[in-house]
């Protein structure tokens, strides 16, 4: 923003507006834009329509996300703009202790190839790919969190960087990911659903996650949709993830095949049109619409991406699930609903969403008047 646009967003006069600008200048909190040569931050002065950024003395933020099969972790600034950041090839088994462990290492790389002395980290956002309090750090889910219990990933984090930490699980993540990648204007509500070898929803409505009391929102794939269905790791009968995970459609796959095929193997023969696998998926395609359907009721969204794994088999699993869910839509949601695609998004593109989220969460601005002081060195 320029001043005259801070002055009409905060709805103060320019000369007020000057007055304070004047001042982070010269304490070197804020910046011109593409700051160069010509113009040294502390200078006191910036025309009116010169465009002013958070300078990075004031501090930075950053990301640890958890997939699957890879870490990826960045820093960027209090604004949101992305620094750096890196991908960790992970193993699927791997303990969430081990896969902490590398994050923190991996960030405090980062920090250490920023130009001494490291701004203050005034926040991290975290999305672990399992069911945890998003308040507390405690991991709950029993079976299904298996690989991340007997561990606090608030604590861990706190502890490894001495930052405030928000958690956000991995699929709410994603959808936010998503949201933001959008074109304008951004669907109302959105939902993402992750189909993989868990079955994940993650929502965002009027541009907010919706995470739940304790974080707990969006766990679609412990839906029932048959009470008499079979058994879930949760303990339930019935869950989708029994019907519509990658584990059921790969056990199925073997059954008609007599082959074990990995889950590429089997998509590309539900591609290549291959009646017996095209059937497995399209049962998996419309367990889920099916109980899309109960959420559309609940949550009214005007556009679904479906995302994961097992989205790549594209209308294979798609038109199964548009025609399952259509079919008992109410007028209201069902009139404009899109069900598309979620895109591929780059690591600066997730790594921005959890510098959004996280500032969605943290007041910066409170964390960096509490915590400026000129000579702020490293936390690491
Ligand atoms: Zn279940």
């Amino acid at each position: 923003m320029h001043r005259a646009e801070l002055a009409r967003h905060l709805q103060t006069s320019r000369a007020t507006i000057t007055n304070t600008v004047t001042g982070l200048l010269e304490r070197g909190m804020v910046e011109p834009e593409g700051l160069s040569a010509d113009i040294a931050a502390g200078e006191g002065k910036a025309p009116l329509k010169e465009k002013l950024v958070l300078a990075r003395r004031a501090g930075i933020i950053g990301a640890a996300i958890h997939q699957d099969d890879t870490t990826i972790v960045g820093l960027g600034e209090l604004d949101g703009r992305v620094i750096s950041t890196r991908a960790l090839p992970c193993s699927p088994d791997a303990t969430g202790r081990e896969r902490i462990s590398t994050a923190l290492a991996a960030l405090r790389e980062l920090l250490d190839e920023l130009p001494a002395p490291h701004p203050q980290l005034h926040g991290l956002h975290v999305a672990p790919n399992t069911l945890v309090n998003r308040h507390t750090g405690e991991v709950l889910g029993g079976a299904t969190s298996r690989r991340w219990s007997e561990i606090n990933i608030r604590d861990e984090y706190e502890e490894g960087l001495g930052t405030a930490v928000v958690l956000e699980n991995l699929a709410r993540h994603a959808a936010y990911a998503q949201y933001g990648a959008l074109e304008s204007p951004p669907p109302r509500n959105l939902l993402h659903v992750s189909l993989s070898f868990g079955v994940a929803l993650g929502q965002v409505l009027d541009g907010r996650i919706i995470s739940g009391a304790h974080g707990g929102a969006g766990e679609l794939g412990h839906v029932s949709i048959d009470s008499n269905g079979p058994v879930c790791r949760c303990s339930n009968r019935g869950c989708l993830f029994t019907y519509a995970g990658a584990d059921t459609v790969l056990e199925e796959c073997r059954i008609v095949t007599g082959t074990p095929l990995s889950l590429d193997e089997a998509i590309d023969l539900a591609l290549a049109g291959d009646d017996r696998v095209v059937s497995i998926f399209s049962r998996a395609g419309a367990a889920v619409g099916m109980a899309l359907n109960s959420v559309c009721n609940l949550l009214d969204p005007d556009l679904i991406l479906i995302g994961g794994h097992l989205s790549r088999a594209g209308d294979v699993i798609l038109d199964p699930l548009r025609d399952a869910l259509f079919r008992n839509a109410l007028p209201l949601f069902g009139r404009d609903l899109r069900i598309e695609p979620a895109v591929t998004l780059s690591d600066q593109a997730l790594v921005h969403a959890s510098l959004r989220a996280l500032r969605l969460d943290v007041d910066l601005a409170a964390a960096v008047l509490a915590a400026h002081d000129p000579a702020a060195v490293a936390i690491s």
